[in-house]
This record gives C-alpha cells, sequence and structure tokens, in this order.
C-alpha cells in the first residue's frame, strides 16, 4: 500500500512523461512548477482536424489503466486529490490517509489533424473515479480516524434478599440509571465503510447508578432461613470425619425442593414430597428437645444427636414423640402432612450443626 502522507514529490521515469501523483496532492502546486518547468513536459499546443487548438490532454491511470481524459495534468492531479480528500471529512480527526492503488498522469499522444479526444470535465471526472462504473470507486481510499465519542455505561443489578416475599417474587428498591463515558478510538475505513476499531481510551464522565431488586426468599413451606444461621457454600466442617451417615428420614424419597444456596437465606433445608400419613423416622439416635406446633413449620420434631446435631421434622400429621424423650435411629417419630405454612403434604427436613443450617445431603445416602 502507498502511502498518501509518506509518497514523495513526482520522478518522471526514463522520459516518459508518466508521474506518480498519489500522495503527492499536497504539493500540487511545486508538482506542476516541476512539471512545466520539465522540457517533456512541456504543452506544445496542436491544431486538431476540426481546426480547433488545444495543448494535450492527460490521462489518469488507476494501477497502469487509463480511466479518464483530462485537459491537463494539472486537473487530473486535482481530480485524483480531490477524490481522497473527500475521505477526510470523516466523523473525527483523520490521522493518516492511504490509497491502495497507484495513481498517475500520463500525457495523451496527440498530433496535429488528430480527431478531438473525449476529455471529461473536471466534475465528470471525480464522478467517474468516485463511482466507478458499478458504483463501486475506481480507488481504494483507506483512513485512519481518532474519534472521541459520549458512550453509556450500562448499571449492574445487586439482588437483595428480602425473607417477606416468596422465592421467585423480584420488586425493584432502586431504580438503576445508566453512567456514561467517553471512548477514543483509533477507527480505520475503507472509503468511509468502518473496517477496524479500537479503543485507545476510556474515561468514566458520570457512574453507572447500581439497580437494587429485592429478591423473595421465603419457601412456599412457610420461612425461609429456618431457625439456624445458614453456612453458605463453604461449610466449614467435614461430614465423614465427624458425623456418620444419617438414616433416612422417611421410606420413599422424592425432593421436591433443595437446599437453598444463592442469598443467603433461601430454603434451610430439602423438601420430600410424601402421601399424608407416611413415617417419618428419626435420622439418628438423639433426644427429643421439641415436639409441638412451631410457627410456619407446623408440627415440628426437632431432635438433639449430641454432637453438636439438631435434625428438624416439620409440617407433621400427627407428632408420635414427646419433648425429652430418647430416640434410636430408624424410630417412627411423626406422621407425614401439611400442617403450617405448606401447600401440600411434605416433610421439610432440616440438619442442623453448631447452629448452621447445613445440605442434609451431605449426609443422607440416598
Ligand atoms: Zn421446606
Amino acid at each position: 500500500m502507498k502511502s498518501f502522507m509518506e509518497s514523495g514529490a513526482p520522478v518522471p521515469r526514463r522520459g516518459m512523461l508518466i508521474f506518480v501523483i498519489a500522495g503527492a496532492l499536497l504539493m500540487a502546486a511545486s508538482i506542476m512548477a516541476g512539471a512545466i518547468m520539465s522540457p517533456e513536459g512541456k504543452d506544445i499546443p496542436v491544431v486538431l482536424a476540426d481546426g480547433e487548438v488545444i495543448t494535450p490532454p492527460w490521462y489518469i491511470t488507476i494501477d497502469g489503466e487509463k480511466i479518464a481524459l483530462v485537459d491537463s495534468q494539472q486537473t487530473a492531479q486535482e481530480v485524483v486529490g480531490d477524490v481522497i480528500e473527500e475521505y477526510r471529512r470523516g466523523s473525527g480527526t483523520v490521522l493518516d490517509i492511504e490509497v491502495k492503488e497507484e495513481t498517475q498522469t500520463e500525457k495523451m499522444e496527440i498530433k496535429n489533424g488528430d480527431k478531438a479526444p473525449d476529455i471529461l470535465t473536471e466534475k465528470e471526472a471525480k464522478e467517474l473515479l468516485s463511482e466507478g462504473k458499478n458504483g463501486e470507486s475506481y480507488l481504494t481510499v483507506v483512513t485512519t480516524e481518532e474519534q472521541v465519542q459520549q458512550e453509556p455505561i450500562e448499571f449492574e443489578q445487586e439482588y437483595k434478599p428480602e425473607p417477606d416475599m416468596y422465592i421467585g417474587e423480584k420488586k425493584v428498591e432502586t431504580e438503576g440509571k445508566e453512567g456514561t463515558k467517553e471512548v477514543v478510538k483509533k477507527v480505520v475505513k475503507e472509503n468511509g465503510r468502518s473496517i477496524r476499531e479500537e479503543v485507545l481510551e476510556e474515561e468514566v464522565l458520570e457512574e453507572p447508578q447500581e439497580e437494587i431488586v429485592l429478591t423473595g426468599t421465603k419457601n412456599y413451606d412457610g420461612y425461609g432461613g429456618g431457625t439456624g444461621n445458614y453456612s453458605g457454600d463453604n461449610v466449614s466442617y467435614d461430614p465423614s470425619a465427624v458425623y456418620e451417615t444419617l438414616g433416612n428420614p422417611i421410606d420413599n424419597i422424592y425432593i421436591s425442593s433443595g437446599f437453598g444456596q444463592r442469598w443467603g437465606r433461601l430454603h434451610s433445608g430439602i423438601d420430600f414430597a410424601l402421601a399424608q400419613g407416611n413415617s417419618i423416622y428419626a435420622a439418628d439416635d438423639g433426644q427429643v428437645y421439641f415436639s409441638g406446633v412451631s410457627g410456619g413449620y407446623g408440627n415440628l420434631v426437632k431432635i438433639d444427636h449430641g454432637n453438636g446435631m439438631q435434625t428438624y421434622y416439620a409440617h407433621c400429621s400427627k407428632l408420635l414423640v414427646s419433648q425429652g424423650q430418647h430416640v434410636s435411629k430408624g424410630e417412627k417419630i411423626a406422621l407425614v402432612g401439611s400442617t403450617g405454612n405448606s401447600t401440600g403434604p411434605h416433610l421439610h427436613f432440616e440438619v442442623i450443626i453448631n447452629g448452621n443450617c447445613v445440605n442434609p445431603l451431605d449426609f443422607l445416602d440416598l
């Protein structure tokens, strides 16, 4: 590719009247002076067949092909220069202009008595060059521009757990607002069409305002978070090292809702869907320290296993043990029901270690 900015002044080649002009437009005046001073460049008038007297016209050649004929070398140079300069009117500051093709001027060989040649006006020649034969320009002008634009910065959403709203419910507490940044880009265009972009610099003009979305954590069986503190994804215990596998609290396992882990206090146990009246068993040896009605839990049994672990059995239709009673692993303690905040018969089963609700699946062998 020939750089428009870097090209030097035209040099006649081996005495032929061919001058490289692409890239030399800024120096058009001196080029002309040079052309006129050159002995070969002297434009001697000729008398045409129809009696008209003209100086020899000049071709504009592109990659060696004669594209247009105009009245003088100066016109030829101006036509090419104007077509290239047209692309300087970009949307940014033009850092560089290059032309892919090689453009030259070439004097027409003409002598006395020749037929009048078909000479284009400057305007016609410009149109021909920029529109080409099929609307495609004869020249590929590559501009490198620096553009400065303001662009929006998207806002982020923060989810805030809301225990008074059900899981799946959302409400915008604080509306988000886009910010603004100033972006400096280098854009490379071919004949005005962007072909490459590169971000050089970004400056934040206005920070975006984060959107705060309240997100329900209340489980449909009536409570989110249970009683203990949720331990999160990274539990600090080693189940296999300290605790034996628990016995299954029911016979036919179907998990209808897993242990929640997303926003801290989502679902403090797991739900086993089971028909009303099915048996519930103690998961391990221990002592019943609660057996009664407890808010959203409905009929609830709490067993302390004496090793820092407790288990909860909620929504029971019937309680079969009483407070203070010792129970063995696998012993029947209650019947499945739908008491408390529950939409259908199921067992809500919780495992609590050192006051933290943990995922019961870590301790069950289903
Ligand atoms: Zn539950």
